[in-house]
């Protein structure tokens, strides 16, 4: 380490900035947050500093800079453009040992400002060591997303409750256990949601019982349709808290990869015909592991109520009283249209979307194809690489042009994604001479000529093959 990352306290305290430009007004705005009072050495100053100084916020000594002004600062700042006032401020601030910053001259610098997170109380200071303030800042923008604006109201929720909870729990181990548990689970998560009443709620009834077991809780997540990016800031949360980690097969593996390391995985992953846990297997399984002390995720592909089953998990965690959240997570019609360069609705093709399953025991009979097959609808198949020929027959034999286009979307979002595109005539066609399998989409509407207009300037590139 080259520098001692520390925060200093200056709420009071007189802070000298030299230099009246654009950058010394943003340095004035960080002090001023921090609560220093803020003295400005400059001949002139830009009409922001010169408003705060009318309105008394800060003071301001209209002349150049002298080393006697450093005297008494806790912290000094040089944010001129001239390099010869720059190195006289830092070394008259070392001189006197008072810690100071001159902006983007690490050299003279005893102290360097991180980029910072602020997320008050909590304060999260990223710095290179003023090796690339550019990584810096895009780091910062990394620890924005992971970190949502609720963890300073979840700092605060914890302050306030810090005595009552070393009265009820004097032993420091008990205190630590039990703040664990808080920042952790549903507690917590009810109050980065800012559903502060019942946070307090739920937080009084733990504490009336802090060695109670907590109650089994099972998180139903959806981790979209592959690429790790499109997961919600929620469900990557609730994966990194995980000690139990039930996933599909539709669950890539780069998405597995962000549980928390050491949470135990279990594989229920189904491919057509070959069952490896049947849904009732899977049913059980979830109430059995909700019944330890542990902290259930069940990851989906997709969203879990689109064609995932979900409903019947759910329905097994209530028989059994065991409580429940779902996370919505993108579904594969929504990140295959949006990577395959499809609109699933448009003005002038398509005024509705249908999503439909093509698994059933029959599709022709079970399919409700005279409602389907009507033009200006785009019509979405999951599941339905097997039952392509029915699809294809049935559209055509209740009204629908055997010349609408439509669209195989492989393995959408991932890095192996393929598109294939034609007409509904020859989709069985088209499927076998590309070797189509699952999972695959198939989209079926207008909409799908879009598609080949936009390729050449879609900046996600699939291996796009037509074949029409
Ligand atoms: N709950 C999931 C769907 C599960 S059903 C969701 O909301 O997306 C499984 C079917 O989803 C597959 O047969 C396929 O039709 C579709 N599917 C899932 N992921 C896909 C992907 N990455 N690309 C194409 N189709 C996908």
């Amino acid at each position: 380490m080259d520098y001692l990352p520390i925060f200093l306290a200056i709420r009071g305290a007189r802070c000298l900035i030299v230099g009246g430009g654009e950058v010394a007004t943003r340095k004035v705005r960080l002090v001023k947050e921090a609560g220093g009072e803020v003295v400005v050495v400059a001949p002139d100053l830009t009409p922001t500093l010169a408003a705060l100084c009318e309105q008394g916020a800060i003071t301001h000594i209209a002349r150049a800079f002298d080393a006697a002004d450093v005297a008494g600062a806790a912290l000094v700042i040089a944010a001129t453009n001239r390099p010869r006032v720059n190195a006289l401020v830092s070394s008259a601030a070392r001189a006197a040992h008072v810690p100071v910053n001159v902006v983007d001259q690490p050299a003279l610098c005893s102290v360097i400002m991180p980029s910072i997170i602020d997320r008050s109380p909590v304060l999260i200071a990223v710095s290179t060591s003023g090796a690339s303030p550019v990584l810096a800042r895009i780091l910062r923008a990394r620890l924005e997303t992971v970190i949502g604006s609720g963890y300073g109201a979840l700092a605060r929720f914890t302050a306030q409750r810090r005595t009552a909870v070393r009265q009820r729990l004097p032993r420091p181990l008990d205190r630590r256990r039990f703040w664990e548990r808080v920042l952790q689970g549903p507690i917590a998560d009810l109050v980065l949601g800012g559903r502060a009443r019942e946070a307090e709620a739920a937080f009084e009834t733990a504490l009336a019982a802090p060695k109670a077991r907590p109650g089994a809780l099972v998180s139903l997540i959806g981790a979209g349709p592959g690429d790790p990016d499109l997961l919600t800031l929620r469900a990557l949360r609730l994966m990194q808290e995980a000690d139990i980690v039930v996933y599909d097969r539709l669950v890539a593996p780069p998405i597995l990869a962000l549980c928390r390391r050491d949470a135990r995985r279990i594989d229920v992953g189904k491919s057509p015909g070959r069952h490896a846990l049947p849904q009732e297997a899977i049913n059980r399984l979830l109430v059995e592991l909700a019944q330890g002390d542990q902290r259930v995720v069940r990851l989906k592909g997709g969203d879990p109520f689109i064609f995932g089953r979900g409903g019947e998990e759910i329905e097994a965690l209530v028989a059994a009283g065991i409580a429940f959240q779902v996370v919505p997570g993108i579904t594969a019609a929504l990140g295959c249209a949006a990577y395959g360069n499809l609109p699933l609705t448009h003005r002038d093709y398509a005024q509705s979307c249908v999503f439909v399953t093509g698994h059933c025991q029959n599709a022709r009979a079970a399919l409700p194809w005279a409602s389907l097959a009507h033009g200006r609808q785009t019509i979405v198949f999951y599941m339905g690489v097997a039952a392509l020929a029915t699809i294809e027959r049935e559209l055509i034999a209740h009204g629908l042009s055997p010349a609408t286009p439509a669209a195989l979307i492989e393995r959408g979002t991932t890095p192996e994604q393929r598109v294939v595109t034609g007409t509904l005539k020859d989709l069985t066609r088209l499927a076998q001479g590309a070797g189509i399998a699952p999972p695959t989409l198939i989209v079926i509407g207008e909409v799908v000529r879009l598609h080949a207009r936009w390729a050449q300037n879609q900046a996600f590139s699939p291996r796009a093959r037509s074949a029409s």
